[in-house]
């Protein structure tokens, strides 16, 4: 693998939920056990999960409560392929930076989560990306910044980093197919795999 040279911009972005784990089909479990409702991943079409699992305001609220306990969080499975992807890009010279849009309260539990699986990463950042996570970096301060490429799962957000400039990586989940208006500066992958072999390095 070739090495990044020193000119050229060598921090990547790397989105948390449904990029390096599995977290969907973690909301899927608590939400059969909590709530009774069975829902299927596929069905899952509306990044609105009020919407996508049809739970009013009430119950939403208690939903990202409970799926924001550290004992949920740390049971989501890492996704196939982006922990050796991750080593190989540190390998190859580049930072890794991990952007999410978790509560920063969050932080401990997300950060024994990377360490437990042996993620190799550089920074994690809690950004306001959705406008629920107060106390995170204000999203501007992450379109501005000087990336590679960009790794995410959400269709709103691969369409303000493309916007901003950014290379974007989305990858493809049900929940940004029909909502995602497409563009020249973003690359749909089905999987880890396919990231890696349409980055640049
Ligand atoms: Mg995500």
């Amino acid at each position: 693998m070739a090495a990044v040279s020193a000119s050229e911009t060598r921090r990547v972005y790397v989105d948390f939920d449904d990029v390096l784990c599995a977290t969907a089909r973690g909301f899927l479990v608590i939400l059969e056990r909590e709530f009774g409702k069975t829902v299927r991943f596929e069905d899952m079409i509306d990044f609105d999960l009020g919407r996508s699992f049809d739970l009013p305001p009430e119950k939403l609220r208690r939903f990202f409560e409970l799926v924001h306990e550290d004992e949920a969080l740390d049971g989501f499975e890492p996704l196939e392929g982006a922990l050796e992807t991750l080593s190989a890009w540190k390998a190859a010279g580049l930072e890794i930076e991990v952007v999410t849009g978790r509560p920063p309260d969050t932080r401990k539990a997300s950060e024994a989560w990377l360490a437990r699986h042996g993620v190799l990463y550089d920074e994690l950042i809690f950004v306001e990306k959705y406008g629920h996570a107060p106390g995170g970096v204000p999203l501007d301060r992450v379109l501005g910044r000087d990336y590679a490429w960009v790794i995410e799962d959400s269709h709103a957000m691969a369409e303000q980093l493309a916007e901003a400039g950014q290379r974007v990586h989305l990858l493809d989940r049900p929940w940004n197919r029909s909502q995602f208006a497409g563009g020249a500066d973003v690359v749909r992958c089905a999987d880890w795999k396919e990231v890696r072999g349409s980055v640049p390095l």
